[in-house]
């Protein structure tokens, strides 16, 4: 099936077309069909899948059918995301997808002045993306109506939830017409989350996509096992490696990251921090620079990063082991994105074991382990003139050796 195939408005497929997008990914074939009918989607499907235009190819095409003819514009569709990066990430798609046709979307979230955004609400929009919050903010205050609303979107909706803004999100439906369509789509779905879209979701379609690895295949992921002390001159390593990679880096903390960084820095290896500590603008740039490869290593936090995606990132660091098991596949996650391929490394200390190995439950499967020896180990400390081993050749091994990890357990 081709996207030219759907029966959807001529000017959307031509914007499609533009993208490069030749046929729909899994998760778009099967979740577009239901969505044009009108049908309530819960949808969970790998990270970098393409979920972002199974809803708004549909969603648009819905909206552009039957266009309210003058009058006022209002708000027809609410789409609520975890994050600022996130909520302007979608719009952008919206936009790009959207491009010349009657729809307008805005984007709004916390963190800047409100009197723009209130502004450009009143000039008219169709589509509204936002963080929970600042929604619920400007719905009180009576600038936003949402009672034309025909369907409300939430993406990356279990981190909604890990945000604490389940009670904004249950506050803001109130506000909603009951009678609309409701679409969940997530990499991810905890129990928690499943009972609030069961509470919010009418006899919905539910489509899952390769449920058994939630990682997604375009991603070869390893585990070395490397001290806490240590990990940063393995890092350097891999950068100095490979000079022309676009580099993603998590930490545990906002502190570790700017302290990662300026270790970094130190070694003339050039990064930059992206955490929920930053303002708001500073966050924006830190993106795009990352994005246009201005920056080439980019070391970050697990909230902000959830559901980002930024081209061409060759590989994802797990500096430190996430806590939250979910985190590891949505960290991963930020590589291997629509056809692309990428690599992932976690760098796993020994306090870290027991966290590695809640991990490899979560996934239902081990992670190869990238053995380093005695010799590669110090040579990394030394950094020294270490010419023969390189990182490639450790990549090498392990997979020749495949050894896996439980079985040293064993
Ligand atoms: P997800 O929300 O599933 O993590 P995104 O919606 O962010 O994934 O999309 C991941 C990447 O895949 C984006 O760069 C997007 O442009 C690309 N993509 C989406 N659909 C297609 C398609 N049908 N063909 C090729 N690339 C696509
Ligand atoms: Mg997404």
């Amino acid at each position: 099936m081709k996207f030219e195939n759907y029966n959807i408005e001529p000017g959307i497929k031509k914007n499609i077309h533009t993208l490069g997008f030749k046929k729909p990914t899994d998760i778009q074939f099967k979740a577009i069909p239901p969505i044009l009918k009108g049908e309530d989607v819960m949808a969970i499907a790998q990270t970098g899948t393409g979920k972002t235009a199974a809803f708004a190819i549909p969603v648009l095409h819905r909206l552009s059918q039957n266009l309210a003819l003058g009058g006022e514009k209002k708000i027809r569709c609410v789409v609520m995301a975890p994050t600022h990066e996130l909520a302007l990430q979608i719009t952008g798609v919206f936009e790009h997808i959207g491009e010349n046709t009657k729809i307008r979307c805005l984007c709004v979230h916390g963190g800047v002045e409100q009197e723009p955004q209130i502004a450009k609400l009143e000039y008219g929009i169709d589509i509204l993306v936002a963080t929970p919050g600042r929604v619920f903010d400007l719905v009180s205050q009576g600038h936003i109506k949402l009672n034309a609303v025909e369907i409300l979107i939430l993406d990356e909706a279990d981190h909604m939830l890990d945000l604490g803004f389940i009670k904004d999100i249950r506050d803001l439906i109130k506000f909603l017409p009951k009678q609309r369509q409701t679409l969940f789509f997530s990499a991810t779905l905890n129990d928690k989350i499943k009972k609030l879209a069961y509470s919010l979701v009418r006899n919905p379609i539910r489509i899952q996509i390769s449920p058994k690895d939630p990682v997604a295949k375009n991603i070869e992921h390893f585990v070395a096992f490397i001290e806490m002390d240590d990990k940063r001159f393995f890092l350097e390593r891999l950068i100095l490696e490979n000079p022309q990679s676009k580099l993603l880096v998590f930490v545990r903390t906002k502190i570790r990251a700017e302290r990662v960084c300026k270790a970094l820095e130190r070694a003339s290896l050039p990064a930059a921090t992206l955490h929920s500590g930053k303002l708001e603008k500073d966050r924006a740039q830190t993106m795009s620079e990352f994005r246009t490869g201005v920056t080439k290593v980019l070391i970050a936090s697990d909230i902000s990063a959830r559901g980002i995606d930024i081209p061409d990132v060759d590989f994802v660091v797990n500096y430190d082991l996430p806590e939250q098991v979910e985190n590891y596949v949505h960290r991963v996650g930020r590589t291997g994105r629509g056809t692309k391929k990428g690599q992932a490394y976690s760098f796993c200390s020994s306090e870290e074991k027991l966290l590695l190995l809640e991990i490899e439950e979560y996934l239902g499967k081990h992670i190869t382990v990238l053995t380093i020896s005695k010799r590669n180990y110090t040579a990394t400390l030394e950094l020294a003139d270490e010419k023969e081993d390189n990182w490639r050749l450790l990549l090498n091994d392990a997979e020749k050796a495949a050894i896996k990890v439980w079985k040293k357990k064993k």
